[in-house]
């Protein structure tokens, strides 16, 4: 069929989607997962509730905040290391910036009426404002634990070994965390026969030494996770799209060597990739989307209408509820 200018052309449907951040949620409550991914189902019944959560959607907690704003302020760093422009003076630059900016995120973010469901202006802040906490001593150590972050980082050999990638690699990456590039982040994964479903992946940092050679870095904040295996999946999955890049799903002679980089205490977890890890991840994917479609209407990951709320278990840990910044709406519903 051709179509002429005049025929309005249909957007397409946005597709089920798996990424690392999705599958954790979708663990760790599947009630949590439908009010963050599926949103717009509650429109219909729950006009109110939905614009409720699309508000909360957009807030976090000061931990949440603390590692965002580590992410980049480091980011900013790296940039400017990269084009050479880094001085004390430039550093010290950097952390005042990101002071001015936690500090009026976070006036913003108190002043807020909450009440105004409609305003849905990016800066939904806090989520101890949402909920009525005081939360005003908590801004100078959320500021000084960003600020330390960065100052750790760069006392630290991984700072010096970064300088060296930035002279010795053929091409170095850094990842731009305030304006993410979501078409960058898709992996093509018809090759692992997951031609239903659209994989998002993108690294904090990769350096390419050659053709065969790639080392990958990701920056986190917060309770290490010390692994047996010692690579986690986030760190296979992006091995994995660098393969797929490359039209491979096996490694052969290529080496990819990946790092999960806790800012907090500089400690880094992972190593070089083993086939058996690419093969892991892709198995474990192709799980999970079966998982996910379960919890969609005709299990049909093209149309990705989910299946009646109820349907999604809400978690049984009060531990988790205590801190989601969703309990306010999840009491609602019950
Ligand atoms: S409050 Fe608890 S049950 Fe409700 S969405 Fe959050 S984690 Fe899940």
């Amino acid at each position: 069929m051709n179509y002429s200018p005049s025929r309005p052309i249909r957007k397409p449907k946005k597709t089920l989607s798996w990424s690392n951040t999705r599958i954790t949620l979708l663990e760790y409550c599947e009630r949590k997962y439908f009010l963050n991914y599926y949103t717009f189902a509650l429109k219909q019944d729950n006009p109110d509730l939905r614009a409720e959560t699309l508000l909360l959607k957009w807030l976090k907690s000061i931990e949440m905040r603390v590692w965002e704003k580590s992410h980049f302020l480091l980011s900013d760093y790296l940039h400017a290391l990269k084009k050479w422009e880094i001085t004390e003076e430039k550093i010290e630059e950097l952390k005042n910036n990101m002071r001015r900016e936690m500090k009026a995120d976070f006036d913003y973010s108190k002043e807020r009426d909450y009440e105004d469901r409609e305003d849905f202006f990016w800066k939904f802040w806090l989520s101890e404002h949402f909920y009525g906490e005081d939360a005003d001593g908590l801004l100078e150590p959320a500021i000084e634990k960003v600020c330390g972050n960065l100052d750790r980082f760069i006392a630290s050999p991984r700072n010096e070994k970064v300088q060296d990638y930035f002279n010795t690699a053929k091409f170095v990456y850094v990842e731009h965390p305030r304006t993410p590039d979501f078409e960058s982040m898709k992996v093509d994964v018809s090759r692992i026969w997951l031609r239903d479903v659209s994989v998002m992946a993108w690294p904090d940092f990769w350096a390419t030494f050659s053709d065969t050679d790639f080392l990958i870095l990701d920056w986190k904040s917060g309770k290490e996770e010390v692994l047996d295996n010692s690579i986690s999946d986030q760190l296979k999955v992006y091995a994995l799209k660098m393969l797929l890049k490359k039209w491979l799903t096996s490694l052969n002679w290529i080496k990819i060597e990946a790092y999960e980089v806790y800012l907090d205490s500089m400690n880094s977890y992972g190593g070089i990739l083993k086939q058996e890890d690419i093969d892991w991840i892709i198995e474990k994917i192709k799980h999970d989307v079966e998982e996910q479609k379960q919890l969609l209407v005709d299990q049909n990951p093209y149309k990705n209408q989910p299946v009646d709320l109820m349907m999604f278990r809400k978690t049984t840990s009060e531990k988790k509820c205590e801190h989601c910044t969703f309990r306010d709406v999840c009491q609602k519903l019950n």
